[in-house]
């Protein structure tokens, strides 16, 4: 396993009290070197948009020397009431980025049918998602700059038990 080199780590604040996401944090940090670790709430991950990640870049347009990217170690918010997740995407839109308000760790990929038309063997099902990023570097991929890593893993398999079999989420764990 090689170790990552981001210029910053910042660690959303709502995980102090998940002591299984501190755990994973600290195991993942094992393999982490950075100066630049922060704690931070929704405040502090809107200035750090602002100031880093206006324009995220993609990997094809960064060079192989280019810092690993920016982690950012989060709360995956599947347990929001309606109400509470109306206000925080309303009070931060800039976070809609890269799913770091939180939500966008399950959605429904519809392209099965279409992609069956095509003779392929894809199906549309429900994904989970427990990071929106990756280190691979790959040309072609949307991904780069930054890594947004939902630490309280055990909160998002809970609500997954829920919708499993089913058509639609509830309006509650739609993607933000
Ligand atoms: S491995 Fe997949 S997700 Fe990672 S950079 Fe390559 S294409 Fe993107």
């Amino acid at each position: 396993m090689r170790n990552l080199t981001p210029s910053l780590v910042a660690i959303h604040r709502d995980l102090a009290a998940d002591d299984d996401a501190r755990r994973r944090i600290d195991a993942m940090m094992e393999h982490i070197r950075c100066d630049d670790v922060r704690e931070v709430d929704d405040a502090g991950l809107v200035t750090l948009c602002r100031e880093r990640w206006q324009q995220i870049p993609r990997w094809g347009t960064l060079t192989a020397a280019a810092h690993d990217p920016d982690i950012v170690f989060n709360r995956f918010r599947l347990d929001d009431s309606p109400e509470e997740r109306a206000r925080r995407l309303a009070l931060y839109p800039e976070l809609g980025e890269r799913a770091l308000n939180g939500y966008g760790s399950v959605t429904w990929r519809d392209d099965g049918n279409i992609r069956k038309t095509e003779g392929a063997v894809c199906t549309s099902a429900w994904e989970l998602h427990s990071i929106h990023g990756c280190v691979f570097r790959c040309a072609y991929c949307t991904f780069g700059g930054i890594i947004n890593i939902a630490a309280n893993v055990e909160q998002q398999i809970r609500p997954a038990r829920r919708v499993d079999g089913a058509q639609h989420l509830p309006d509650a764990l739609q993607v933000g």
